[in-house]
């Protein structure tokens, strides 16, 4: 299949292990971002394959473990309100906030939906006049241009019940966070594709040259993976740090420019938390005023949220890239997919879920 088979050619990938391999000489700690690219690396074992000089950490790269567990909380107290119907991408129904996830909810009676667009939500309220539907619009600059169309849809089409939830999150200013953090480790990044597919790639400019870290857009197949580790590993062997794009076939200097209006027209830079990593200045969408009646928190007033995380979970050292889930004490023991106790062992991108998947307890 076109852009499948050419990046997941076995000759390809041993020719550019074998480069990784001749090209490093000491041992590097490069982070990628993404939970799709953790996913990757472990679906297709790469990360056994890599040269043992090469410490691949994972990044705060997945939506559902960087929402905070306040926000979850809100969630779920919007939706055991009567009259709401509650919609969510799937992977949000089975995170564990501090009592209960949607899905307990839901097999309880409550009205919580899967929706696969923002824009089924806004067509749910359009046909569920008496009802209040609400989104809970999670995510990185990748799934902000939907959920800007959506409120904007909404807007056009004179909706009053339809509402959002907002945790949208900024990959730069988490990346600023970690390199100055007092105990980082990260010499390198992968840059996420789909990010950079939207976003462009000229923000990582300033933070290469003022961190000095080497930043390569990198794509999710073997090739794509392997030839970013290549092009950071041969930066740092040689002194640079620079950003190239090694994911050409997606990702061009400045991005999606319609979308990142999109984003723009409704979205403006707020201060966010991140779950396990805390308050990160500007690193977050949030509703521009003019759209503050799509704002679900106003909306819905739940009162005082008092959040309690599980003592076992460090997935905050583990999203810094500090720790790999298998040093959790509670890894395959207390904390499986069937029984998270975490995040990162929910969702999809989770790098715990991921490491569970592919190398077992
Ligand atoms: S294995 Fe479970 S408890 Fe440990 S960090 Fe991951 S999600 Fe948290």
């Amino acid at each position: 299949m076109k852009y499948i088979d050419e990046y997941r050619d076995p000759i390809k990938v041993k020719h550019l292990l074998d480069e990784i391999a001749t090209t490093i000489t000491q041992p590097r700690v490069l982070m990628e971002i993404c939970g799709g690219q953790t996913h990757s690396f472990l679906h297709h074992g790469l990360d056994d394959m890599l040269p043992q000089e090469l410490d691949l950490v994972h990044g705060p790269g997945c939506p559902v473990c960087v929402t905070p567990l306040e926000q979850i909380d809100r969630a779920l107290a919007i939706a055991n309100q009567p009259n709401v119907i509650f919609t969510s991408y799937g992977d949000m129904l089975r995170v564990p906030g501090t009592r209960e996830n949607l899905f307990a909810i839901r097999a309880r009676g409550g009205n919580v939906k899967v929706v696969y667009s923002p824009l089924e939500a806004v067509d749910l309220a359009a046909n569920n006049p008496d009802k209040q539907v609400v989104f809970f619009a999670i995510g990185f600059e990748t799934t902000a241009p939907p959920n800007a169309m959506a409120i904007l849809q909404a807007k056009q089409r004179g909706l009053k019940n339809f509402s959002v939830l907002v945790s949208h999150v900024r990959v730069p200013p988490a990346m600023k966070a970690l390199l100055s953090s007092t105990n980082n480790r990260v010499q390198g990044f992968l840059a996420a594709g789909h990010v950079c597919a939207v976003m462009g790639y000229h923000e990582y400019i300033a933070i290469a040259r003022e961190y000095r870290v080497p930043i390569v857009v990198t794509g999710f197949e073997p090739v794509d993976l392997l030839r970013g580790i290549l092009a950071a590993i041969r930066q740092l062997e040689s002194g640079k740090a620079e950003v190239e794009n090694a994911y050409e076939r997606a990702v061009t200097f400045h991005g999606n420019q319609l979308a990142q209006e999109t984003i723009q027209s409704v979205f403006m830079p707020v201060d966010r938390k991140w779950r396990g990593i805390g308050l990160i200045p500007m690193s977050g969408w949030g509703l521009r005023p003019e759209f503050e009646d799509f704002d679900a928190e106003a909306r819905f007033a739940v009162g005082e949220i008092v959040t309690q995380e599980s003592p076992l979970c460090i997935a905050g050292e583990i999203l810094l890239g500090l720790k790999v889930p298998p040093q959790c004490s509670a890894y395959g023991k207390q904390c499986s997919p069937q029984t998270p106790l975490g995040a990162p062992m929910v969702s999809s991108e989770g790098a715990c879920s991921a490491y569970y998947q592919y190398h077992g307890k």
